[in-house]
């Protein structure tokens, strides 16, 4: 199967198993932490932002005990063209977000332009709270201060691709965490 299986696999840089125990222990702090919130009756949502959030989204929201909700949106990325600091929302959430409890989850957290645009977005909408859980993250790439609430991983500064990042669009549904060196 060689001439399909394309490039060469990615070295690991986070294994399967380590991710699904961070996953897990993510699920149950943020299962614990809304408990009680949600004692009135109603559910977390849950918003991914597309598309490297959908494999961490959907194991992630598949392992919390309570209540939730899923919904995304889609923001431009680099290779749109958009230059760090300016990130626009290209699929907005279908769900009104006033007084439910958003629970934003990203797939990496790099410059963090991206997560502090959704964030000021989302508490313009006057969310009952907002919280953010981010797979990944590359302290050494920061540029704004934001906070992630849940995290996965610290991350050096490197291009990762797997569990739903990818590179040039190849590498997504790598079961772990790779990274690459990017061309040029
Ligand atoms: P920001 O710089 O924190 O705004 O991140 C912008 C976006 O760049 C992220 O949501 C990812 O889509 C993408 N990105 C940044 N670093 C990586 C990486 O190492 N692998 C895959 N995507 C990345």
């Amino acid at each position: 199967m060689t001439g399909r299986s394309g490039p060469a696999r990615p070295p690991e840089l986070i294994s399967e198993e380590a991710i699904r125990d961070r996953v897990d222990e993510l699920a149950a702090r943020i299962s614990h932490d809304y408990r009680e919130r949600l004692v009135d009756g109603g559910d977390l949502l849950l918003v991914g932002v597309l598309r490297g959030a959908f494999i961490f989204l959907s194991d992630l929201s598949r392992r919390l005990t309570v209540p939730c909700a899923v919904d995304f949106i889609a923001v431009s990325s680099y290779e749109d063209g958009a230059t760090a600091g300016e990130v626009r929302l290209v699929l907005d959430v279908r769900a009104t977000l006033r007084d439910r409890h958003v629970l934003v989850v990203e797939d990496i957290v790099d410059t963090g332009w991206t997560l502090d645009y959704l964030l000021r977005t989302f508490r313009a909408r006057e969310p009952a709270s907002l919280a953010a859980c981010a797979l990944v993250r590359k302290p050494g790439r920061a540029e704004v201060d934001v906070p992630v609430d849940y995290l996965g991983f610290d991350i050096p500064d490197a291009w990762v691709v797997g569990y739903g990042l990818d590179y040039a669009d190849r590498h997504r549904t790598l079961p772990y965490i790779g990274s690459v060196e990017p061309e040029g």
